[in-house]
């Protein structure tokens, strides 16, 4: 495990992560992909969309209102709380997919939240946006101008705040060590990250169970879990 990088590992200087549900799973999150992915007979996929928030923002809200009574009670697991701790011995970026702030709880300082956060509300019309850490009642929850309030979440099919995504590009060019952990790689464009950092020549490593569309760009593939592996990768750093 992590031979492409064992004998070199106090150059890596620059690491960046690319993660996504799979790093949460472990914490109790499921992911969209895979056996526990789908919630109530609905297809998530088919849940987080515009048109669909449109055509039953109520049915939208309980999900997310689930979602987030889910969220707000799991606790960082050994993946997220290793990537943390590695902060101590190199430069360390997480570029996530989650919506779910586990990165941030187990201290990592250092955070772009592709896909927005599911603490996160904003109006589906004006510019209101505010933080709420509870449940949400009388759904669908109402701005004071009238429209409806909605997970401040980048759905499928819509554009990534492009402050955020320039950024992530830019910590992918640059990055000479690029761990790619639980994500299917399948949602575009974060699934693009890999190869800005393959243009840097950085060295590409997947912690995944299972074979996800960008394996053949890897230098290194580890089929076993996050919570697993990311421990083992610290400890290296630590000799
Ligand atoms: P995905 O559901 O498409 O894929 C999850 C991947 O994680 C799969 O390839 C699976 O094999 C892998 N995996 C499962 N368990 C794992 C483990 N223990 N360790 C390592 N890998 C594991 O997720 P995605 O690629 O992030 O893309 C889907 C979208 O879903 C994203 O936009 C994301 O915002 C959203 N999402 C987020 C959360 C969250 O915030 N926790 C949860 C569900 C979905």
């Amino acid at each position: 495990m992590f031979d492409s990088i064992k004998d070199q590992i106090k150059n890596y200087k620059k690491i960046v992560f690319v993660t996504g549900a799979g790093i949460s799973q472990e914490s109790g999150i499921p992911t969209f992909r895979g056996k526990d992915g789908l919630w109530r007979n609905h297809d998530a996929m088919k849940l987080a969309t515009i048109d669909a928030f449109y055509d039953n923002p109520k049915l939208v809200w309980e999900w997310y209102n689930e979602r987030r009574k889910n969220i707000f009670q799991a606790h960082a697991n050994p993946g997220h709380k290793a990537i943390a701790e590695l902060e101590k011995y190199a430069q360390v970026t997480i570029l996530t997919q989650n919506i779910d702030g586990l990165h941030q709880k187990s201290g990592s300082s250092e955070v772009l939240e592709l896909h927005g956060s599911i603490v996160k509300i904003k109006c589906s019309v004006c510019n209101y946006k505010e933080e709420i850490l509870t449940e949400i009642s009388n759904l669908p929850p109402l701005c004071k101008c009238g429209n409806i309030l909605r997970p401040d979440v980048v759905w499928f099919g819509e554009p990534l705040p492009q402050d955020v995504w320039q950024n992530a590009i830019d910590f992918a060019s640059q990055c000479d060590l690029m761990i790619i952990a639980g994500t299917s790689l399948v949602v575009s464009p974060a699934n693009t990250l890999p190869l800005y950092a393959k243009q840097n020549n950085a060295t590409l490593i997947e912690i995944n169970p299972e074979n996800t569309e960008m394996s053949k760009e890897m230098n290194e593939i580890i089929r076993k879990t996050s919570a697993e592996t990311l421990p083992k990768l610290v400890s290296l750093f630590k000799k």
